[in-house]
């Protein structure tokens, strides 16, 4: 099979199978991950740790519905340092690492060493807007740093849903992304024992999420080699795209509650700012003129 998966958009699928007593997620998200890697110049452990977040992110903003959001926070205390995703229910992802530039060589399995970039002592959070007075608020600890068994233990503790969670990311040799994607597997109530046992046999085997994207897979044909002998009730089918909501208006908020004190001190000694959106790497210029507009605008 040729591969021209690069050239596809990203997209999820929803499906139910067991008489709707498993609910299963999968996407393929490598241009998305292509993209964040371009902007924020990730080296290739790092492209793997973010890419994996990226795809669970893509997955959990799924779960959501209207204008529902979820902010995904990794702090697993490794050199990586924080990674967050930020999604929605309509399929736009965006995110950002604090260290880019991290880089391991492969680990005893032949694979990225995302544990050694993205540590196993922190923990991660989990932070849901969905229109109420408060957000949701979840969190769990680390497991192994890989993501994928992290965000299992996650949806296990913080929201008592039994899942499995694969995620994965292949890096080409100049840095640019091959195949990334992802599928999440729930268990309702319900589900007996000899399926649990025969899913975790499957899923013990199975050939890595990123080799299935690599070979071409649709997130369908992922649900199906999971799943070969389970009737599948398709549900949605929804675009994965990177998306960052920044604008100047937004980035001269940000500045203004910095107050007029720093603002009038950047206007003195720099006479005008750059301001980069960490989300994007977009860089918006402020002159002078903006600047004092900023000030006038804290005087009001
Ligand atoms: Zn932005």
């Amino acid at each position: 099979m040729e591969n021209q998966q690069s050239n596809q958009e990203d997209y999820l699928v929803k499906a139910l199978c067991l008489d709707g007593k498993v609910r299963i997620y999968a996407t393929r998200t490598t241009k998305l991950v292509d993209e964040c890697q371009r902007r924020h110049d990730t080296w290739a452990t790092a492209t793997a740790a973010f890419g994996r977040t990226l795809s669970v992110g893509a997955m959990m903003g799924a779960m959501l519905k209207g204008n529902e959001k979820v902010t995904l926070q990794v702090r697993g205390g490794g050199p990586i340092g924080k990674i967050i995703v930020d999604t929605n229910s309509k399929g736009e992802v965006r995110g950002n690492v604090d260290n880019p530039h991290v880089d391991f060589p492969l680990n005893a399995k032949g694979k990225l060493d995302v544990g050694r970039a993205v540590g196993t002592t922190g923990d991660i959070y989990v932070t849901k807007d969905l229109g109420l007075k408060e957000p949701y608020h979840g969190s769990s600890h680390m497991v192994n740093g890989e993501i994928g068994e992290d965000f299992t233990l996650y949806f296990a503790v913080s929201e008592q849903t039994p899942s499995a969670v694969a995620v994965g990311v292949m890096v080409n040799p100049d840095h640019t992304v091959k195949a990334s994607g992802g599928y999440i597997i729930q268990l309702l109530p319900g589900v007996d024992n000899d399926f649990i046992s025969q899913l975790e046999e499957r899923l013990a085997n199975i050939m890595p999420v990123s080799n299935m994207v690599d070979q071409g897979y649709t997130p369908e044909q992922m649900i199906e080699a999971v799943f070969p002998n389970e009737k599948i009730q398709w549900l949605d089918r929804l675009p994965i795209v990177f998306s960052c909501h920044c604008s100047e208006e937004k980035i001269k908020d940000t500045l203004a509650s910095l107050g007029e004190e720093q603002i009038q001190s950047i206007l003195d000694e720099e006479g005008q700012a750059e301001v980069v959106c960490h989300f994007c790497n977009e860089k918006y210029q402020l002159d002078r003129q903006d600047l004092e507009e900023i000030i006038e605008e804290i005087k009001r």
